[in-house]
């Protein structure tokens, strides 16, 4: 199963769809297959037992053509290159479909947080952070949190930037804590950009919000806030998942108890969560439910050859990178089932980077409900422009969405034509 499986060749794949119908030439495309930069480094950590322990870790740019690099940075042990190639291409058509003036970037650290102590966490930041400082900065690329990292993380990876400047420099991340100049808002960007989109595509289908199943799969950051929004929103997320397993309430579980479980402690897994009505049962099989809305929200690959004739679900909304295959996309396709792509959906996360970006470079700070509006004010046309050039050329969404963003990357690398 899958065991040849690169997420960089999905990215390809789908942007020579796009320059295809488009009418580009392969040397019209040729630039933007390859990341424009990759950095291998060793990272050295002295372990809290004593021991020295050599983690690796990336930081690739696949593009800076529309403006400086910008995507998340990954802890987790199955981090290698074809994933943060991907996430780096993924991340330049993200930033190209809502219009915000970033390529694309990504970072990763081949390492399990959830066995690490924090002191171990902050020094492999620190010394990760010092590796990639000649590529990053406000004005070449700037991260910002992604699967196993969090604010926290983002705050030592600016102050260990600043000491290495000699002055402090906030721009140089987003997803930042508050107190160093992170946005208002910024913490529940993706999941809110998720459920502006959950909507979106409902309203289009004819199907109404309120009572409509959800199955949500990974209760991270992107998850659990997406579960929140939606919940209130008076949908019913009937299954929910991490990586210890999945929980099912045909009747609706309990989003709010849920959430205050897992938020008391980040070691706190859904195996030991118990609630009146719910039964557990595996990754795969709250993939498989008979749900309207599936939204995975945990990692690349969980829809795939394998898998994509048994979903039921009559929507995918793609809150994870890249969690549809290729292969898979064809299947769904003669399903009947509408995908609602990643590069889209959870773009809400760097717009909202891109706000706390602006914010630090201005030295200003707007409020939460500012924040929250200027992002609805860009999710929403992105999807309607998305599901009208979908609508009128006969493709998936996820076709429409490179439609536009392979476009916008295409021109600007025209007209800046190639150096020298
Ligand atoms: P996170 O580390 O906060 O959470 C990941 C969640 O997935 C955890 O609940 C973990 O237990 C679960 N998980 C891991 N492996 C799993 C498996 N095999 N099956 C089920 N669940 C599993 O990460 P996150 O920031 O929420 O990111 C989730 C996805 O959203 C990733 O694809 C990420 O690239 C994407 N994303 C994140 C952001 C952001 O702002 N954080 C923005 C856009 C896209």
């Amino acid at each position: 199963m899958n065991q040849t499986y690169n997420p960089y060749d999905n990215v390809l794949k789908v942007v020579e769809d796009a320059a295809s119908i488009l009418g580009y030439t392969e040397s019209d495309i040729e630039a933007i297959k390859y990341p424009e930069r990759e950095l291998k480094v060793s990272i050295p950590v002295r372990m809290d037992d004593g021991t020295t322990h050599v983690f690796e870790g990336y930081r690739i740019q696949h593009s800076t053509s529309r403006g400086p690099a910008k995507g998340g940075i990954r802890f987790h042990p199955a981090v290698n290159i074809d994933e943060v190639r991907a996430l780096s291409a993924w991340m330049t058509f993200k930033c190209a479909v809502v219009n915000i003036p970033y390529g694309g970037g990504k970072g990763g650290v081949v390492c399990d947080p959830s066995k690490l102590s924090e002191n171990e966490i902050r020094a492999i930041t620190r010394r990760y952070t010092a590796a990639i400082a000649p590529l990053i900065g406000p004005e070449q690329d700037i991260p910002a949190p992604d699967v196993g990292t969090n604010a926290g993380v983002m705050g030592w990876m600016m102050d260990t930037y600043s000491m290495l400047k000699g002055h402090c420099i906030h721009g140089v991340v987003t997803g930042k804590p508050i107190e160093l100049g992170g946005a208002l808002g910024r913490n529940e960007a993706t999941g809110r950009g998720v459920m502006f989109t959950t909507k979106n595509i409902l309203s289009r289908l004819n199907i109404p919000v309120k009572g409509t199943t959800v199955a949500i799969q990974g209760m991270g950051n992107v998850g659990s806030i997406t579960a929140k929004l939606l919940d209130k929103e008076g949908m019913k997320v009937v299954a929910v998942s991490d990586v210890s397993g999945a929980i099912y309430n045909p009747g609706g579980l309990n989003i709010p108890e849920i959430l205050k479980y897992l938020s008391k402690d980040r070691r706190n897994l859904l195996e030991n969560y118990e609630e009146e009505g719910m039964n557990r049962i595996s990754n795969s099989e709250l993939l498989e439910l008979d749900v309207t809305v599936l939204v995975p929200a945990a990692l690349e690959n969980q829809i795939n050859s394998d898998n994509a004739d048994r979903i039921r679900a009559k929507v995918i909304v793609e809150a994870a990178n890249g969690p549809t295959t290729s292969q898979a996309d064809e299947i769904l396709e003669k399903k009947g089932i509408t995908v609602v792509p990643d590069i889209l959906a959870n773009a809400g996360g760097v717009v909202v980077s891109y706000f706390e970006w602006v914010q630090n470079i201005q030295s200003v700070m707007w409020t939460e409900e500012a924040v929250n509006e200027k992002l609805k004010n860009i999710m929403d046309p992105a999807f309607e422009a998305v599901w009208n050039i979908a609508d009128s050329k006969h493709t998936t969404l996820r076709t429409g969405a490179y439609l536009i963003a392979v476009k916008r990357v295409v021109e600007a690398k025209a007209a800046r034509a190639i150096w020298p």
